[in-house]
């Protein structure tokens, strides 16, 4: 049983006095926490957190991470609570407790495979500071390596978590100790049978592996020395989880498997050029087999793994695999992230290492500038995948999104037509607007509505590529259906006034010939360019009307026909209060129930103004259509109104009750006093649904006895 003792021997070399007194402390604290309870084996449970500790010093973490490790437990476990850990370790303490309490509440369903990705990525994402998964991975160690007393589910639930989730995690990571070990303990509990015949079989020939590989070594280690380079070789067995994925992989035998064996030359020297000088030793010794030859020294793994890899035809004609790297390089490759705090404050990074941290900083993307190793590892976040966020759908699947992600883009991840009907979102059980922002871990559910239709505002909320081009989609369909139909109005409204008909010309191939001219390819093409404004009714129709009668289509006595003949029928109605053809001038702010035109303006759809609306004037008669109000639902729209009274206390109080008497919202009002002539001038916006509920109000502030004058304003 490891004890305290055992870790301030482990620590002694690289920590402190203070760091030691500290880790002292957290055990202490542990232990009067923890007093009482026991674990599955029988053992106190104190024995799990000092085990944690124990891996995190044998990895030769930073004082924090070790008394974290003592610490992990006691939040989740203890009465312990997150204030006192803070009063009694410190702020830095405290926020890797509770992250690793944070993380130990994520299960792992491990229901679809590919999930385990999206799982790993997401602690990844969760964990501000890479120490906490440092501690979680020690954690699950030792869990591992005392799953003997766990009840055979949860050695299955735990084993399966560790070989999806862990051992990737560990690897990604770079620390291959861990991973290899992770994969052979959830081996031999997810696997039993394979895991004991592969123990027993190679056991029978353990000794003659023994031999083999005392023999290539000696051949290897004299090569190298002639050569004069520094250096040792190892070869030792591949761990059993690697050997039995190969046999499965392939569907070939233990005897088949040429590689049991891995051969290593350490070389002494940090010199990556001594690397390809014993590469050539070895390819000079033995026949190098085509296309085994990997160069990570050159392109290192994404872990940041450095080493050169090839494969020889051995002294018995057998395949022999060797690695090549340096002892900085093997220091990386076996304690992977962990190596950082190595590297003791004050030591200047030689250019091999400098180059080292350097990729692993590309890699994790960390744009701080590098002051020791301890400040770049606390503050390292995982910024590869810091961009994302990883939320659960209600069955449970893990989905990662870019960050800032809102229900939307996770409405149209599911399916386009829950994006397209999609009106809200909960998540955690909560109703969320739209825009919400998704944070890691929350659980999404989309509310739809059958018939609802995305929004051009959606655009300003959605962030995925995905949602984007589907709302962008469904706005330029909508857009181009709404300009046919105005086209086809317009183009109807122009031929009337010639008493020609749309429906005879279309059936004319004059039509024809204007799809050459505007160089469009459908009726409907030409049709949305007039619904544009690309081009106008008139220019199109004129070229049906003899030339005499175009000239003189504006007399009077044709004008006056088409004021009797254009019925109602003629023209846009308006029946929303703004979408993606149709707004309303801000000048004058119509309501429904005001005299109105239209103006097209060039791509933008028409814009709504009021008949007497001063801009209305100047305009382009050409592009200027008939609309009328058509309102089915329900709406309010901002009407600006000014109201002169004589001067009296409680005056705004007065007309503001009238309005609201009549269930309308006052959105703004002001007042100003003029006391030259005992004047008062009040300024409202009220919001109206229309022109005849307008006028009541009117009518009813003009019954107050104080008041001069009431009318409407045109804020342009
Ligand atoms: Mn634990």
């Amino acid at each position: 049983m490891l004890r305290i003792t055992d870790i301030l021997d482990k620590t002694q070399s690289y920590l402190s006095a203070p760091e030691q007194e500290l880790i002292e402390k957290a055990y202490i604290f542990s232990a009067s926490v923890h007093q009482g309870q026991v674990r599955l084996s029988g053992e106190p449970y104190l024995t799990h957190p000092v085990e944690v500790a124990g891996i995190l010093a044998d990895m030769k973490l930073d004082a924090a991470t070790i008394v974290t490790g003592l610490l992990h437990d006691t939040v989740e476990d203890t009465v312990a609570t997150l204030p006192q850990i803070k009063e009694a370790f410190g702020k830095e303490i405290e926020f890797l407790v509770e992250g690793l309490s944070k993380i130990s509440r994520i299960t792992f369903g491990s229901r679809v495979e590919h999930q385990a990705e999206n799982f790993r990525k997401m602690i990844l994402a969760m964990s501000a500071d890479i120490r906490i998964i440092l501690v979680r991975l020690a954690d699950r160690v030792h869990n591992m390596r005392t799953l003997e007393f766990q009840p055979p589910d949860r050695q299955k639930f735990i084993a399966e978590e560790t070989l999806e989730l862990y051992a990737p995690l560990a690897n990604r990571l770079g620390i291959n100790w861990m991973k290899v070990e992770l994969e052979d303990l959830a081996f031999r509990y997810l696997n039993p049978d394979a895991y004991a015949d592969l123990v027993n079989r190679l056991a029978k020939k353990e000794e003659e592996r023994e031999q083999y590989t005392k023999e290539v070594k000696g051949i290897i280690q004299k090569e190298i020395d002639k050569f004069g380079l520094k250096g040792e070789v190892e070869g030792r067995a591949k761990h059993l989880y690697s050997i039995y994925m190969k046999m499965e992989e392939q569907h070939i035998d233990l005897n088949e498997v040429y590689d049991l064996i891995a051969f290593r030359i350490i070389l002494d020297a940090d010199k990556e050029s001594e690397c390809y000088e014993a590469l050539s030793v070895v390819h000079a010794l033995w026949k190098p087999v085509p296309g085994r030859f990997k160069d990570y020294i050159a392109m290192p793994k994404a872990n940041s793994y450095r080493a050169l890899h090839t494969t020889v035809i051995g002294p018995y004609g057998e395949r022999v695999e060797i690695q090549i790297r340096n002892r900085t390089m093997h220091e990386w490759a076996e304690a992977g992230i962990a190596a950082h705090w190595r590297y003791k404050e004050g030591r200047a990074y030689i250019s091999g290492e400098d180059d080292q941290i350097k990729k692993l900083r590309d890699l994790l993307e960390v744009q701080q500038e590098l002051k020791n190793p301890r400040e770049f590892m606390s503050n390292l976040k995982m910024a590869l995948f810091a961009d994302e966020v990883y939320v659960f759908t209600p069955r449970g699947d893990v989905k990662a999104f870019p960050k800032g992600a809102t229900p939307i883009d996770f409405a149209y991840s599911i399916h386009t037509d829950v994006g397209n009907q999609c009106i809200g979102a909960k998540v955690n059980r909560n109703i969320v607007p739209l825009k919400y922002e998704l944070q890691n871990g929350e659980t999404v559910e989309v509310i739809t509505q059958a018939g609802h239709h995305p929004s051009k505002d959606w655009l300003k909320y959605a962030v995925t590529s995905r949602a984007i081009s589907k709302i962008r989609n469904w706005v330029k369909t909508e857009e181009r259906k709404k300009s046919v139909a105005l086209g086809k109005d317009l183009l109807e409204k122009e031929f009337k006034k010639h008493n020609l008909k749309l429906s005879q010309i279309l059936k004319s191939d004059e039509i024809k010939k204007m799809y050459t001219e505007y160089s469009v390819g459908s009726l409907d093409d030409l049709m949305a360019m007039v619904g544009y404004g690309k081009v106008s009714a008139k220019r199109i129709v004129n070229q049906f009307v003899p030339e005499e009668e175009a000239g003189t289509a504006e007399i009077p006595l044709v004008a006056e026909e088409k004021k009797r003949k254009a019925p109602s029928s003629v023209g846009i109605s308006i029946t929303d209060i703004e979408d993606i053809m149709v707004r309303f001038a801000r000048c004058c702010n119509p309501i429904p129930g005001d005299e109105i035109v239209g103006y097209i303006s060039r791509g933008r759809g028409v814009t709504v103004h009021t008949v007497n609306c001063p801009n209305v004037e100047g305009m382009d008669a050409e592009r200027i259509v008939d609309v009328q109000w058509n309102i089915k639902e329900k709406q309010t729209y901002p009407v600006h109104m000014r109201v002169v009274c004589r001067d009296k206390k409680g005056l705004l109080a007065e007309v503001s009750t009238v309005i609201s008497s009549m269930d309308i919202n006052i959105s703004h009002a002001e007042v100003e006093t003029r006391p030259a002539d005992m004047q008062a001038i009040l300024s409202f916006e009220v919001n109206v649904s229309d022109l005849q509920q307008f006028n009541q109000v009117l009518a009813a502030i003009k019954k107050l006895k104080s008041v001069i004058s009431v009318e409407r304003v045109k804020t342009a």
